[in-house]
């Protein structure tokens, strides 16, 4: 049966949920208040590990290969290149991150992502390095594709939802009534009324665009920072972890403690021709917060995809619509009230 959606938020997450219904041939509006500082500034990496501890990232299997499928899906559906795959060094900082890797490497659920060491990944001083898969996505391209293809459609209206022009009662907007609303508004969840109890923290980060001659044009190297080439011999490096910041503007700080940590991966000059911030929306415990609106039955949250919003926000968009379209459940792990202990 055909139903009439509305989606509040043209990031990632409400992109990737506007997808996903306009192929379950359901009615929408996308709002977005254009004005956008997190999905279009993000570097879009996503490989499925996380580096610090050396272990997977929360569902990476089979979210990453989800995520990859629906990427590569999407360059023909809008008609746009946006997708890039790349392979992902990380450079160790120890021995012991070293001797963990190689751990890693005997253990079954990692094999399928990490590369076996060869001579030449030891070669990468001081303690020699890993691989997995990754790619990346050009962010700027994918949303604004994403918008032209949904405003083609007429689904895609520009304006703020608020008080004024919104009523969760009668799921009214600008008085048209929908039977289903999802708010994907990333950090500016604590703007409006309607989820203040889900804790949605604003995480800042800035990157560079700089100018490096560096052969190797189709790795991305991860230590202290990460430095993704992007074409042209210029590479995006980044980025910072500013917690409960959410003033999206570039700062000197941020500039100088880029570079400074660049410094773990080469000591070549860097010529830097663009610096941007934007702000992640961040949970907790770092996992996403997808579920209904503790009054409001037919009101969802999609928020908390933290810095990863380029993996998960296409499998989470297929789970929500299975959910808002036919009444599936979601993940009790996503539950966006789990914080709460009254
Ligand atoms: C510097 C940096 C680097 C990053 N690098 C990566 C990376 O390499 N890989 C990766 O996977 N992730 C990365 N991220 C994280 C990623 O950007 C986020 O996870 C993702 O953008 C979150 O998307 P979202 O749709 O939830 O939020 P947003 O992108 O913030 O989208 C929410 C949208 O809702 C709109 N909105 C808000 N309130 C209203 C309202 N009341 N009415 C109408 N519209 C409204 C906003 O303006 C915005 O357009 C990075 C983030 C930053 C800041």
């Amino acid at each position: 049966m055909q139903k009439k959606f509305l989606i509040v938020g043209g990031g990632v997450a409400g992109v990737c949920l506007a997808h996903q219904l306009i192929k379950q041939n359901q009615q929408l509006t996308l709002v977005d208040d254009g004005n956008n500082v997190s999905s279009v500034v993000a570097a879009g990496i996503v490989h499925p590990m996380s580096f610090r501890r050396t272990l997977l990232s929360w569902s990476a299997d089979p979210f990453y290969f989800e995520s990859k499928a629906f990427y590569m899906e999407m360059e023909s559906v809008l008609n746009a290149h946006f997708f890039h795959p790349i392979m992902v060094r990380r450079l160790f900082a120890t021995q012991e991150e070293a001797a963990c890797w190689n751990q890693r490497l005997e253990q079954p659920e990692f094999r399928s992502f990490m590369h076996q060491i060869t001579p030449e990944d030891l070669e990468f001083a001081p303690h020699g390095s890993g691989r997995v898969d990754g790619f990346w996505i050009d962010a700027e391209v994918f949303i604004t594709e994403s918008h032209h293809y949904v405003a083609a459609r007429q689904q895609l209206v520009y304006d703020t939802i608020s008080t004024d022009n919104f009523n969760p009662e009668t799921l009214e907007f600008n008085g048209v009534k929908y039977d289903a609303v999802v708010f994907a508004v990333g950090y500016k969840n604590n703007q409006v009324p309607w989820f203040t109890e889900v804790p949605v923290n604003p995480t800042k980060g800035q990157l560079l665009t700089v100018k490096w001659d560096n052969p190797l044009q189709n790795t991305s190297l991860h230590r202290k920072a990460f430095a993704l080439p992007i074409g042209e011999k210029k590479f995006r490096v980044g980025s910072t972890y500013e917690w409960h910041a959410n003033t999206p503007e570039p700062t000197p700080e941020g500039r100088a403690l880029i570079l400074a940590n660049t410094r773990s991966i080469t000591i070549d000059p860097l010529e830097v021709i663009a610096h941007q911030a934007g702000i992640r929306p961040t949970s907790p415990d770092r996992r996403p917060m997808v579920g209904k609106h503790s009054v409001h039955d037919q009101v969802f949250i999609f928020n908390g995809l933290g810095a990863k919003g380029y993996m998960l926000a296409p499998p989470l968009a297929k789970m929500l619509s299975a959910c808002i379209v036919e009444g599936a459940d979601l993940l009790a792990d996503l539950h966006p009230y789990r914080f709460n202990t009254k």
